[in-house]
């Protein structure tokens, strides 16, 4: 079936005239000639409305420093493909700046990490919430310059004059959504939203009714964008799209959560054209091979309970390997960030990138995600990291989480220790620019784990070159959530204060991190973490930096 756009944009032209109303060329697909004939003046206004292709606008609340956003490329490629205009709102382009990760420490960054430590894990709730809002609005620019933010939206709404705007958020942009819906009622101008977490069911429940909102997208329902769009146009239900869910009158939802989308091969390759390239310090084009992680099993990822995170699904080689190329032709790039929560999810994709990169894109330097499984061949040995090297891999990120093997088992981490080492090592030799993220304040964790965090380290120390080091958040609608609820008992001293749902967020106190004994051995683990986030990167993964 034809979207509106592309009916209205193929099927009907207007020939250069004097006359008004001018004679109109009408093409038939069944007939080659066109068929010409008079138009009342009504009837041609009509037409000139209709011939013009529906604009969209695309508002990006991702919004990443570093590189442009895949999910807004997505879109852009497969409205396009449709004959819409797309317009692209990012914070990014009026100057609020995105997320960059691990910013290399000064001579303060140890007391600050200490003193930031000591303030998260006060006995006083408000103290900790006061420093929550505080880091929330430090960690985005979006939140900090919300006004900034929704006055350069109303301004792109009236240039723009979009017919429909399709906004992309996290959910930590609640606020920032609300106020665009009310701005987007005020021009009567039709609105959806979507993101990463509209599946889960307390989350799409608070989203589905704010006001002015004319859909939530609760799936991965790029492909039926088109179809969305134009129905919104023709002012019919977008429930009825399976992943299109609605508020209804009656104060019900309407609509349903769409299933996870297999066919990952009929997406078109993103389109990143709209992005402001001049912004970023170097240009990287983000490429997803697949949805999901092969593992899939961690207690806190919330990754996996996404809408895109659901069961593992992905692309083939061939399909991965054509759009390396096609976006190494088009934005003449060498650096790519492969955005998989796993890169080594699907070995056969793994090595075809290793295999080929250099032969479609030559001189490219990639980076990746990949977890240190246990299984005999998880993509990981010392050949095929030097393999992966050869192939431009500079730098991967793991998924440590912590030193001691007990509590990477209360993860269902589904790794060990030993593994993640000599990957490490086998890594470095190769030279590839090794990152790990690392977990503290997991139920039941003593100061004796974190002791085994800092020896690691300390063992590994010429092995990593950055580590994110997280306080424990979780997230609604993971395992652990359930596992506390269920067995509170087996959780010691650690309870949940309160839940957003709105958010997904689960606040929670753990006893055991403000014990003196555990604070002292985190002061130690943070050590040996400024020590490594200042080291000066490897020379090949610096167009890297604060990318991931
Ligand atoms: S390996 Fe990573 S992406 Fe996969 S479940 Fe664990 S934390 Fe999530």
């Amino acid at each position: 079936m034809l979207c509106l756009a592309e009916r209205t944009f193929s099927f009907m032209s207007l020939s250069h005239s004097c006359q008004w109303p001018p004679q109109t060329e009408v093409y038939s697909r069944n007939f080659c000639r066109p068929v010409v004939f008079q138009l009342t003046q009504q009837q041609f206004i009509k037409g000139i409305i209709m011939s013009v292709p529906a604009k969209v606008l695309l508002v990006d609340l991702n919004n990443f420093a570093r590189y442009p956003t895949l999910s807004i490329g997505y879109l852009a490629s497969i409205l396009r493909q449709a004959k819409f205009t797309i317009d692209v709102f990012s914070p990014l382009m009026v100057g609020v700046r995105g997320t960059i990760r691990e910013a290399r420490p000064n001579v303060l960054g140890l007391p600050k990490a200490r003193l930031n430590h000591r303030v998260a894990t006060s006995n006083s709730r408000w103290v900790r919430q006061f420093r929550n809002y505080v880091a929330k609005r430090q960690h985005s620019g979006i939140t900090a310059h919300q006004q900034a933010v929704l006055e350069a939206f109303r301004e792109s709404l009236m240039q723009s004059a979009p017919q429909a705007v399709l906004i992309s958020t996290y959910l930590m942009y609640y606020e920032v959504c609300i106020e665009m819906c009310r701005l987007c009622k005020e021009q009567d101008i039709p609105v959806i939203i979507g993101g990463p977490y509209f599946v889960q069911e307390d989350v799409y429940a608070e989203w589905v009714k704010i006001d002015g909102l004319s859909g939530l997208i609760a799936g991965e329902l790029e492909l039926e964008a088109p179809n969305i769009i134009n129905s919104l146009l023709n002012k019919q239900d977008v429930s009825h799209h399976q992943g299109v869910l609605r508020f209804a009158s009656d104060g019900t939802i309407k609509g349903k959560v769409a299933r996870p989308l297999k066919t990952l091969d009929d997406v078109p390759f993103p389109d990143f054209s709209d992005f402001p390239w001049h912004q970023y310090p170097n240009r990287i084009v983000p490429i997803v091979t697949g949805r999901g992680c092969s593992w899939g099993a961690c207690s806190f990822c919330s990754d996996v309970t996404s809408t895109a995170g659901r069961t593992y699904r992905s692309r083939s080689p061939e399909n991965v390997i054509a759009e390396i190329k096609h976006q190494y032709e088009r934005y003449n790039v060498t650096n790519f960030v492969f955005v998989d929560l796993k890169l080594n999810s699907n070995l056969s994709v793994w090595r075809a990138i290793i295999n080929n990169m250099q032969t479609v894109a030559p001189g490219a330097k990639w980076i990746a995600s990949v977890h240190v499984g246990m299984e005999e061949d998880n993509g990981l040995s010392a050949e095929d990291l030097i393999a992966a090297a050869k192939s431009g891999c500079v730098r991967l990120t793991t998924g440590l989480e912590s030193g001691s093997q007990r509590i990477i088992d209360w993860m269902k981490k589904g790794t060990q220790l030993d593994l993640i080492g000599q990957f490490l090592k086998n890594a470095r030799a190769a030279g590839i620019s090794n990152r790990c993220t690392m977990i503290i304040g997991y139920p039941n964790e003593t100061h004796e784990d974190i002791d085994a965090s800092a020896r690691f380290l300390a063992d590994h120390v010429d092995d990593i070159e950055r580590i994110m080091l997280n306080r424990l958040a979780i997230t609604a609608g993971t395992p652990i959530v359930r596992q506390l609820k269920r067995n509170p008992d087996r959780y010691q001293g650690f309870h949940i204060v309160s839940e957003n749902a709105a958010l997904a967020q689960v606040e929670h106190y753990y006893e055991g991190v403000s014990r003196s004994d555990h604070r002292g051995a985190v002061n130690q683990l943070l050590a040996h973490v400024v020590g490594i986030n200042s080291k000066e990167l490897l020379t090949q993964a610096q167009d890297f930096e604060g990318v991931m």
